[in-house]
């Protein structure tokens, strides 16, 4: 009986990534391991280079191509 209270009194919250119990007094609190905890990190870093890759623009990946603007075969003049 008195365990029981024990574990009420724990705090006790479900990992954001795969929803399992985890208590306080785990070490990759509030995720239930360290792998859940580096798939959440892993959420939040592709969020932000999405919002980073916004800024790129194709025309500008274009013009760093050397070979785009020049034809090769303007030597048939021979
Ligand atoms: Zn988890």
């Amino acid at each position: 009986m008195s365990k029981e209270t024990a574990v009420n009194k724990q705090t006790v919250l479900r990992c954001p990534t795969c929803k399992t119990l985890v208590t306080a007094e785990d070490d990759h609190f509030p995720f239930c391991s360290d792998r859940c905890r580096l798939i959440d990190l892993g959420k939040w870093a592709s969020g932000a280079y999405r919002i980073s890759s916004e800024v790129l623009d194709p025309g500008v990946l274009e013009g760093l191509n050397p070979g785009s603007g020049r034809p090769k075969d303007d030597d048939d003049g021979s």
